[in-house]
């Protein structure tokens, strides 16, 4: 989601005239676009920020702006306390502040009528990558904000609300998107799969899906994060059926025990989550699942986590992101439960599933040798081309085609847990 804001912003900067600059030493506006979902990223944020006060120091003209989660309504009169070398403050999803600052700025100094191309730096938690270098890949958001109010969750009271965009305005940006050469999106969401349930009419996923999968020029969709409670059969068939929709669902379990859950708040059981996922099975034979996983939730015990341990180990899902539960200011969690589970104890369990996990998802992997994948093929890193199978997985070529935005068929050649290699077939 933080990528796609920051594209948002870079696309608005690109409007008024700003190009991408890779050296914040010599951008005249940095962003720094922050995530708070975990201490250790809140921290990077703000040692990120201390980090810019040197180059406004020697640069009085520099414009910085921090954005995202660490900016909420209540808290900007201690950030500008902290921070008074920012200029602009936004939070989540939302340009607007910079943009007003920036165009306000240029009308003082009577420049109105000649925006001077100026470089913009996008910085922090994810970097951008080159704006002026046609993407293949992009973020679209549909789903803005969340009400689910998981207890460890701080996100509902930074980003509001749930509020789902409406389809037109989705399908228009999609189209533009194509049109700029992108030829794969992924459609962004708290909880993705309940897309359309606010809007009048009600909509669905599904609906949206089926209409993209019609746009000319786009070659895939996919969708994250889907919840286990929402993931319909509808969504399902709808993903199984339509060519361009890529079979992988990302459907977070959080934690393989049912009072650990209930504790979150998170209105499944273990027995649900398993039977899901045997119905995306049912519905994706050839699919792929991924799920994420916080270890050391207030009151986990040793057994409690076991039973997680079991869980992955049984379902053998192909990615699993891991999370040491870390209390945030705001949340149920953190006013009503006491972060019992110590640091060192947090981190054996990450370990555990780490290494489990590292396990399972090479030998899901190995099984792929020598079978021919369809790969949509992102960019060059070093000398070798970087793309995806539609179930996600990174694939490398080394070819001397431009492969940039093809799909191509691939046969390969090597696998390990996180990347695989392959050959032009
Ligand atoms: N909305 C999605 C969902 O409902 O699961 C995911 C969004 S969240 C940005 C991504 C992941 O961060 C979550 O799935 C959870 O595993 C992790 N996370 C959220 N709050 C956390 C916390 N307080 N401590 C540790 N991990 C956390």
């Amino acid at each position: 989601m933080n990528v796609a804001d920051s594209q948002r912003v870079a696309a608005e900067l690109e409007q008024l005239g700003y190009t991408y600059s890779r050296q914040p030493a010599e951008a005249d506006v940095i962003v720094l676009n922050t995530c708070v979902v975990r201490q250790s990223a809140e921290d990077k944020a703000t040692g990120r920020l201390s980090s810019l006060r040197p180059l406004k120091v020697n640069n009085e003209k520099l414009v910085i702006n921090l954005m995202g989660c660490l900016v909420s309504p209540k808290n900007q009169d201690e950030l500008r306390r902290r921070f008074p070398y920012v200029d602009v403050f936004s939070p989540p999803s939302d340009p607007g502040p910079l943009i007003a600052y920036l165009t306000q700025r240029t009308e003082q100094q009577g420049q109105v009528e000649a925006v001077r191309m100026r470089n913009a730096v996008m910085d922090g938690e994810l970097v951008l990558p080159h704006s002026d270098v046609a993407r293949v890949s992009a973020f679209l958001p549909v789903v803005l904000g969340c009400s689910h109010g998981c207890t460890y969750c701080v996100i509902p009271s930074r980003r509001g609300a749930e509020r789902s965009r409406p389809m037109d305005e989705i399908l228009a940006e999609a189209r533009n998107l194509t049109y700029q050469g992108v030829r794969e999106i992924t459609l962004l969401g708290q909880i993705v799969d309940r897309y359309g349930h606010d809007l009048e009419p009600q909509l669905d996923l599904s609906d949206l899906l089926e209409r993209l999968d019609d746009m000319e020029g786009l070659l895939r969709i996919r969708y994250l994060t889907s919840h286990p409670s929402f993931l319909s059969n509808r969504i399902l068939e709808t993903t199984a059926r339509r060519a361009k929709v890529c079979p992988h669902i990302e459907v977070p379990v959080q934690a393989g025990d049912d009072k650990v859950l209930k504790a979150m708040r998170r209105g499944y059981t273990v027995a649900d989550y398993r039977n899901l996922v045997q119905k995306i099975r049912g519905y994706l034979p050839e699919g792929s699942i991924g799920t994420d996983i916080i270890v050391g939730f207030p009151g986990e015990t040793d057994d409690q986590f076991l039973s997680t341990v079991n869980l992955l180990e049984d379902l053998r899902l192909d990615v699993a992101h891991l999370a040491r539960y870390s209390p945030r200011p705001g949340t149920p969690a953190f006013r009503n439960m006491s972060d019992d589970v110590p640091a060192n104890e947090k981190l054996r369990r990450f370990r555990i599933l780490e290494d489990l996990q590292e396990r399972v998802v090479g030998e899901i992997n190995a099984r792929l040798l020598g079978t021919h994948q369809e790969v949509l093929f992102e960019d060059r890193v070093k000398n070798r081309w970087r793309g995806r199978t539609r179930t996600n997985k990174l694939v490398f070529v080394q070819n001397d085609e431009n492969l940039t935005g093809q799909l191509r068929s691939v046969k390969i050649t090597w696998t390990g847990p996180w990347s695989m290699q392959a050959t032009l077939t």
